[in-house]
């Protein structure tokens, strides 16, 4: 099938919510590197949304799925499993956290965040319902985290939603105190907003989100779905903050392409659920925990993390140098390889990301009018340098 084949049967039988996809049929990858069915090359500084941290055809990977797929895909959690133990106590011990969850998904580790915070309470007699979530927050698409993004476009076609979420203005200090009280069940925060425009906290406000929650009583949920998995330098972005979350949300690069996601809890509220109070079917199984302990062992053992750290470094130094060039470059954010360039209204991201795209560049956009940077760990300089040489290139001829 050609690409405008595929284009029909996909208007007319995929449920429209992607749009007008991009115009690119992409049929191998290796390492950083697309190609398409005539053979061109992409240099991908997406990841799949972040997903793909080891990039393409990593060959462990590949052999260990391989491996898995020709015995025990899935057997359900009524059984124990092996690779699932070692992936908990691993992901306990990286994060300082005491109990591990795992679902399929970025939404569903945080809807099951929200569930273990609100059970956590209940279990305690207190009825605590209020949830603080942030401005430009992103965290998932079911009814309860849609409800928990701080964006009210996706909000409206679907209400009503699940009630007792709030808003506050992210890094603003004074709104957060106003906010939290002796009512309030969690602050939930990406600290580096994702969708929303690659936008860090600062210190003063994450530090303010602890010691509010600490003398109200309120859990501290960070979800680190984008953040995680050393993407910013460190295994956790709120390391960079020396923030001590009571529950943490891993998923997009936990699995490097196999659907996985996961709530950690710290001592005090892992054990707030009970048997029944929560589950999942395929969270956890065979193939997602192979692909995860795999995925999280070669991050660590390879240096990965410091990997992000110094090439986001390097990276940002040349975004920097875009910036110094061209004013309608309003601003360069982010941490490790979670980068973002905010152009001002003149200039659109998307028509920039689209340009890139047919120079053989992935990147995607974010919040306002953002470009926004989420390769594989595995990039080198001389890829982050053919990229920003091609954005120089484009901005120079606007
Ligand atoms: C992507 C993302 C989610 C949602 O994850 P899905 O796997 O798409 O459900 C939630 N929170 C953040 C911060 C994300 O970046």
């Amino acid at each position: 099938m050609n690409l405008q084949q595929i284009k029909e049967l996909d208007k007319k039988h995929f449920m429209g919510v992607f749009g007008e996809r991009f115009s690119v049929l992409f049929e191998d990858a290796k390492g950083v590197s697309l190609f398409d069915k005539e053979g061109k090359e992409y240099i991908d500084f997406l990841a799949g949304i972040a997903v793909n941290c080891l990039g393409y055809g990593d060959e462990g990977y590949a052999q260990v799925i391989a491996k898995q797929a020709s015995s025990i895909m899935h057997i359900s959690n009524y059984f124990y499993n092996e690779t699932q133990a070692k992936l908990a106590e691993l992901l306990c011990s990286l994060t300082g956290m005491q109990k591990i969850f795992l679902a399929n998904s970025g939404a569903e580790a945080n809807e099951g965040a929200i569930k273990l915070a609100r059970k956590h309470f209940f279990k305690k007699g207190e009825n605590r319902k209020k949830i603080i979530t942030l401005s430009q927050s992103f965290h998932g698409r079911t009814l309860a985290t849609l409800a928990a993004t701080g964006q009210e476009k996706f909000h409206v076609p679907f209400y009503p939603l699940i009630e007792s979420f709030e808003y506050v203005e992210a890094n603003n200090v004074d709104a957060l105190i106003k906010a939290v009280d002796e009512n309030t069940c969690a602050v939930m925060m990406e600290v580096i907003q994702g969708e929303g425009g690659v936008t860090p906290l600062t210190q003063e406000f994450v530090e303010m989100i602890n010691t509010t929650c600490r003398k109200n009583g309120a859990l501290i949920i960070v979800d680190e779905i984008q953040t995680g998995m050393g993407r910013t330098g460190k295994f956790l972005a709120s390391q960079h903050y020396n923030l001590k979350p009571d529950i943490i949300t891993l998923a997009k690069a936990l699995g490097n392409g196999v659907p996985c996601g996961c709530i950690l809890a710290a001592e005090s509220v892992c054990d707030a659920f009970d048997p029944g109070d929560h589950g999942s079917t395929f969270g956890g199984n065979h193939i997602a925990c192979a692909a995860a302990y795999y995925t999280v062992n070669k991050v660590i053992n390879d240096g990965l993390i410091e990997r992000c750290g110094e090439l986001g470094e390097y990276f940002k130094n040349k975004l920097l140098e875009i910036k110094n060039k061209y004013p309608f470059v309003l601003d360069v954010r982010g941490a490790g390889l979670m980068l973002g360039m905010e152009l001002d209204e003149k200039v659109s991201a998307k028509a920039i990301q689209k340009e890139l795209l047919s120079r053989g560049f992935v990147i995607c956009s974010a919040g306002r009018n953002t470009m926004r940077f989420l390769p594989p760990y595995i990039i080198e300089t001389k890829h982050i340098d053919m990229l920003t040489q091609e954005i120089d290139k484009i901005f120079s001829e606007l």
